[in-house]
Order: C-alpha cells, then sequence, then structure tokens
C-alpha cells in the first residue's frame, strides 16, 4: 500500500479530500448532486485543494477552468 493514499497534485502529502468537480456535466454540483454525476475525485491534501465553499475543494486545475468560467469576459 505504497503511496497510494498521495495528494496526487504535489505527490508529497497525503490526500485528505477528493476533487468535487463535476466531470459529467461540466458543472459544480454541491453535495446533494454528488451521486447524479462523476466528478474527477483527484486525490488532493488541504494545501493544494481549493476550497469553492464549504465541503466543495476541488483540484487546482480545476479551479483554474472554474474561474475561467465565472470571470469570462
Ligand atoms: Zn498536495
Ligand atoms: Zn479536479
Amino acid at each position: 500500500m505504497n503511496g497510494t493514499n498521495l495528494c496526487e497534485v504535489c505527490n508529497e502529502r497525503e490526500h485528505t479530500r477528493l476533487c468535487d468537480y463535476a466531470t459529467g456535466t461540466g458543472i459544480i454540483t454541491s453535495v446533494d448532486f454528488k451521486e447524479l454525476t462523476e466528478t474527477c475525485n483527484k486525490k488532493i491534501c488541504t494545501a493544494c485543494a481549493v476550497q469553492l465553499w464549504d465541503d466543495c475543494d476541488i483540484c487546482p486545475d480545476h479551479a483554474e477552468q472554474v474561474k475561467k468560467k465565472l470571470f469570462r469576459e
């Protein structure tokens, strides 16, 4: 069981969460809708996770995508 719990972003710390970004529909879902959509589920540690709101943390890659969507011109 070596390394399986490592954060996939930094590969240094143990991951504590999974990316909540919904890959199936391309939208971010609240916890209630999680089961309806596929999520990224990338393993991320607290240092690498980007928190959008309570109980919704996403990987840095998807955080960039979200920012572009929210603030696109
Ligand atoms: Zn990390
Ligand atoms: Zn992600």
